[in-house]
């Protein structure tokens, strides 16, 4: 019976009222385990991180692109590396720069090794960050071997 007063098939009943599992979409059934992460719901068997297959019960899990993945996968793989030295950026100390993620202490002049005192400060040439002074250098030195004026 179902809470309508209607009677149900038990796959039907889940599906009215209970939960689908977002990995593997089909109904939770009421005698399956159901984990919630997040706004979905998953079998117990499915609650698994979509990189390694290890068991996210209990576990701290990020969820991205409608997978969950567990903290170490989602930091090694989904999370946004620094351009220059190729590890994870963390939430907290990083610079969107250039179409790419630099950590802060990463982010600074390819020659001089200059902090920007802002993003907005840096030049990008073939890809890596310069300091004003350094990139009025390179478009100089640029314009004296080949006749091209960079912008
Ligand atoms: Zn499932
Ligand atoms: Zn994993
Ligand atoms: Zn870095
Ligand atoms: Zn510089």
């Amino acid at each position: 019976m179902g809470d309508d007063g209607h009677v149900y098939c038990v796959s039907d009943y889940a599906k009215k009222f209970g939960d689908v599992c977002k990995v593997c979409d089909t109904p939770i059934l009421p005698s399956e385990t159901t984990v919630k992460g997040g706004e979905f719901a998953y079998h117990v068997e499915h609650f698994v991180c979509f990189h390694c297959k290890l068991s996210l019960v209990n576990q701290s899990f990020i969820q991205k692109y409608d997978n969950i993945y567990c903290l170490a996968d989602f930091y090694n793989i989904i999370a946004d590396k620094c351009e220059k030295c190729n590890t994870p950026v963390q939430d907290s100390d990083f610079i969107d720069a250039m179409g790419s993620s630099w950590h802060v202490e990463c982010f600074v002049c390819h020659r001089c090794k200059a902090s920007p005192d802002c993003a907005e400060g840096m030049y990008e040439h073939d890809g890596a960050p310069y300091c004003h002074k350094c990139y009025k250098d390179i478009r100089t030195e640029v314009y004296e071997k080949t006749g091209v004026e960079l912008p």
